[in-house]
């Protein structure tokens, strides 16, 4: 029976008043219910204490809400306290990786975009178990959500988004760029696009469709190599969308939107960081409006990846800011619990 409910979580604002309608229900209900949703983070209707009992009985034969059936079926904390890894177990069984982290700034949560993931890159974790299936809107906001309730006590809410979890958010651009819209809204979640980042392993169709939906949201592309060969069999996904064309892709969104785009770079020792491959990128990005943030690899020893020492990296840093390319070294945060992509799920399905 649960699952012939509507979803309400999600649900746009006039799209509620028309359901509450039909309901009998009065039009300023629904505010009143996207209050306590978005405001305080309540996802229990017997907790609206401004609705009669009988409005509330209503709404929750009628409605189900998301967040309050997704599982946290495991958590980890990094011993500096400020990162938080949650795996959601969703109604039908899947599982996904959400990462809140606290900044200097304020709370930033990574998101996920699929359950799994189908590109394959041979660093990472997101596809080893499981099929592939994009998440709902509702799905992706949840997430943020689960962490705004935990917050609202403390009188505090995520303040940014990084779609950057396990998935291809190109691959979903639907439901992430409206989940996104969603939390935008000033009633919502009230997030600036600003503070959003989509990243993606540069699928150029989707690049080219954010540059259309002419959001102020940054880009991050996962470039990793820049020598055909190597990003090929690291990123199969480069067979079809070569790098050289989702840089361009990428230039005209910066061009467009008058943002940098970031290039995430991941330090693979013996791979990709070699002196010429710095020299190379900085070819690349020359006169780019780029930023490069250098990625140390999570290293997965069983498929030969490794970070390379500091002196190395360094080096490849230097190399990159001599030749005047913007770049740094990714802030570590929760290495002690593995928040490299789709490494707790991973783990969590291996044991099922
Ligand atoms: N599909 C999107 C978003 C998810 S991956 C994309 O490719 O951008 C998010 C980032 O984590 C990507 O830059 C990805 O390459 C990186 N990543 C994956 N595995 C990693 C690992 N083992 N160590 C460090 N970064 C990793």
């Amino acid at each position: 029976m649960e699952n012939m409910k509507r979803e309400l979580f999600g649900m746009p604002l006039p799209q509620m008043q028309t359901a509450f309608a039909e309901l009998g229900l009065k039009k300023f209900r629904a505010k009143q219910v996207y209050d306590w949703l978005y405001q305080k983070s309540v996802f229990d209707f017997d907790r609206m204490s401004n609705l009669s009992k009988g409005e509330r009985e209503l709404l929750r034969q009628t409605f189900s809400l998301l967040p309050a059936e997704v599982k946290t079926v495991r958590r980890l904390d990094s011993a500096d306290g400020l990162t938080q890894k949650i795996l959601l177990e969703l109604p039908d069984g899947n599982a996904i990786e959400t990462v809140l982290m606290h900044h200097d700034y304020g709370y930033s949560v990574c998101v996920s975009s699929q359950a799994g993931c189908d590109m394959h890159c041979a660093f990472c974790a997101s596809g080893l178990n499981g099929a592939v299936r994009n998440l709902t809107a509702a799905e992706i906001l949840t997430q943020v959500y689960v962490f705004n309730a935990a917050l609202f006590p403390e009188g505090q809410r995520v303040s940014r988004v990084v779609v950057m979890g396990s998935g291809e958010p190109m691959l979903n651009f639907d439901a992430v760029f409206e989940a996104l819209q969603f939390l935008h809204q000033p009633e919502g979640a009230n997030i600036s696009y600003r503070n959003m980042t989509v990243s993606t392993c540069g699928i150029i169709p989707g690049i080219e469709k954010m540059k259309a939906l002419g959001l102020p949201i940054s880009l991050a592309v996962s470039l990793h190599a820049v020598r055909t060969e190597l990003r090929n069999e690291l990123m199969p996904v480069n067979k079809g969308y070569p790098f050289a064309d989702v840089i361009a892709a990428a230039e005209a969104y910066a061009r467009a939107g008058g943002r940098q785009v970031t290039y995430e770079y991941i330090l693979l020792a013996g791979k990709n960081d070699s002196d010429t491959d710095a020299e190379l990128l900085a070819e690349y990005l020359r006169f780019k409006q780029a930023s490069v943030n250098l990625i140390p690899v999570n290293p997965v020893p069983e498929k030969g990846f490794f970070r390379p020492d500091r002196k190395r990296i360094e080096k490849f840093l230097s190399i990159l800011q001599k030749r005047r390319i913007h770049a740094t070294v990714r802030k570590e945060m929760g290495k002690d619990i593995n928040a490299a992509c789709g490494q707790l799920r991973a783990s969590y399905k291996a044991k099922l």
